[in-house]
């Protein structure tokens, strides 16, 4: 009745304030400490281990408390019958952002209204890799109501680097931003290196980095060209945001994020949304796209990448099509990189420029991981513990274990036989709560 009246009233007054609102279904939900007992399941954990079939997990605080085939279910706890699904790991995007809902509402409505969105679509945690300073101090307080163990949320856990740093001129301007960041309490440093002559100097980018450890965050970056990589990664890096484009990775650098154990985060649908809409990408008649529509910024949004002036202009963009390429090489040093046992972490560079969508975009990722070559669970580690470790958050979160928050994602098909299947959701559960879609869609 409330939903119902909340949607009349963001009707009539024409703004989307539930647009992507995920509450709690109060028929599913747990008071806290009561205990459930989801039966019967193919549980996949998220470590690269062989699927446990016929599985329970026993949820209890809003953590794993036990899961197997021979687990005791307690007496007392309320069963969930799960035969026939297939639960992962709520998924873990390591690169998004939170600007794509560029409306006047106040930070925290935009913010939370995002966080839902990827929460809707089985996304549990978002690593922000950039966030407008003004929006970082609500960005902290929603991390901190996010953080594992405290209250249970109805939207994605998030973790904040604050507004990405370039063209920084001095190492004393480096530290002095560094420790900025630090004292606004960030969870990690993003800085931009993009092979362009105001980038930073590795010196520069060095005390940077050095800074960062000294507060004890990480460090992450953004970058494209293999020379930055390799400068990045003698500096300490602990994160590459994006994939190495220009040419093959070479030896040298696979020993060198495997060596200090880098993360590493292709975002493929980042270079995707640079050049697909030249046309109209086949996904707009999507429904598992489109049932968000209605209600969203993605309205506005479509309706400009659907206009043939817009795409016109991309075609002949130079960038957008040099874009092309990048994606290829991209794809091959994923491959590369993969089979050489490096961390692959899941990210999309969603929530940044038009036509990169939040919630969406994730599963596109996955898809496009396969399609250069990763096996299904590969990327679904990548979805899961991979971005957890480049969250730095795989004590608690990214594994279906005992002792880890009950983050996961109820699948109505196995994601194993084709990682489309990610998209066929059941329910979205975090810290042991099953979240509901307004939308009535999972
Ligand atoms: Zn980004």
């Amino acid at each position: 009745m409330i939903r119902t009246a909340l949607r009349t009233a963001a009707a009539l007054v024409g703004v989307g304030l539930i647009w992507a609102g995920v509450a709690y279904d109060d028929s599913h939900a747990q008071t806290t400490g009561g205990v459930q007992a989801l039966t019967g399941a193919r549980v996949i954990d998220g470590t690269g281990a062989a699927p446990i079939e016929g599985a329970t997990i026993v949820v209890s605080d809003g953590r794993i408390q036990a899961v197997g085939r021979n687990v005791t279910i307690p007496a007392g706890a309320t069963r969930v019958d799960m035969s026939g699904k297939t639960i992962v790991p709520g998924l873990v995007n390591a690169h998004g952002h939170l600007q794509a809902d560029a409306s006047k509402r106040p930070a925290r409505d935009r913010l939370t209204a995002q966080l839902r969105m990827y929460a809707d679509y089985g996304i549990t945690t978002v690593q922000v890799l950039g966030l407008p300073l003004d929006d970082v101090p609500e960005g902290i307080k929603l991390r901190d109501e996010s953080r594992p163990g405290g209250a249970a949320v109805d939207r994605a856990r998030v973790l904040i680097a604050a507004a990405s740093l370039r063209n920084l001129k001095t190492e004393q301007e480096a530290r002095d931003w560094g420790n900025k960041y630090a004292d606004m309490k960030v969870d990690i440093i993003k800085m931009h290196i993009t092979g362009g002559p105001m980038d930073m100097t590795p010196a520069v980018y060095g005390a940077l980095i050095d800074t960062a450890h000294k507060r004890g965050i990480r460090a992450a970056a953004h970058m494209l060209y293999l020379k930055d990589a390799k400068g990045l990664l003698d500096k300490g890096i602990d994160v590459l945001a994006h994939s190495i484009r220009d040419q093959p990775v070479d030896q040298a650098t696979i020993a060198a994020i495997k060596a200090r154990d880098v993360e590493y985060i292709p975002t493929l649908t980042r270079d995707i949304a640079q050049f697909i809409y030249e046309g109209t990408p086949p996904y707009f008649t999507d429904a598992f796209f489109s049932r968000h529509i209605p209600n969203s910024y993605y309205r506005d949004e479509m309706a400009k990448l659907k206009d043939p002036a817009n795409q016109d202009k991309i075609k002949k963009d130079q960038t957008a099509q040099t874009t092309k390429t990048w994606l290829e090489q991209g794809r091959k040093n994923l491959k590369t990189l993969a089979d050489a046992g490096v961390t692959i972490a899941l990210g999309t560079d969603t929530g940044t420029n038009e036509g990169q969508w939040q919630g969406y975009f994730e599963h596109i990722e996955l898809e496009e991981m396969v399609k250069s070559g990763l096996t299904p669970m590969q990327a679904l580690i990548a979805a899961t513990s991979g971005g957890a470790k480049a969250a730095n958050v795989e004590q608690q979160l990214g594994t279906i274990a005992a002792g880890k928050q009950a983050d996961l994602l109820v699948l109505n098909a196995n994601p194993l036989t084709d990682i489309r299947n990610s998209r066929q959701i059941h329910s979205v559960w975090i810290g042991g709560r099953r979240l509901a879609s307004v939308n009535g869609t999972n």
